[in-house]
């Protein structure tokens, strides 16, 4: 469970409370976690999508919501159910490019780059058209 003191602070009251009002009402429709990706649905007048990243499975790292709003209600439904709530990994789970991207350490993407250009002739000439010389 993540630590709510923390993720509380960048939270405005009324989305808070309304956040904290949607989770309780069951409005978090769907929820799933990969190490430290969270994706989630909020039913509000439609279904919105969240996505979190987790910090060491208690902090909030980034945070964001298809309504496009800074710190809203549904982001405030879906951290009061992790506050409140354990939600297991999904470690078999097909993951999307983008969630395997937003989990990769600069130096593990580093060193795979390195491989495939060892590896990957085609890779190699792609590698050196996009970053020149
Ligand atoms: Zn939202």
């Amino acid at each position: 469970m993540i630590d709510d003191y923390d993720w509380q602070l960048n939270f405005h009251y009324r989305e808070n409370g309304t956040g904290k009002n949607y989770y309780k009402s069951g409005r978090v429709k769907f929820i799933e976690k990969n190490e430290s990706i969270v994706n989630a649905i909020v039913l509000d007048d439609y279904e919105f999508k969240v996505k979190i990243k987790l910090c060491d499975d208690k902090y909030v790292d980034s945070i964001s919501c298809e309504c496009g709003e800074q710190s809203c209600k549904h982001m405030a439904a879906c951290l009061h159910l992790l506050s409140n709530e354990e939600v297991p990994d999904n470690e078999n789970k097909f993951m999307e490019i983008e969630d395997i991207l937003d989990k990769l350490k600069d130096d593990e993407l580093i060193s795979f780059v390195k491989k495939q250009l060892k590896n990957d002739y085609n890779f190699y000439r792609e590698f050196r058209e996009e970053f020149g010389l």
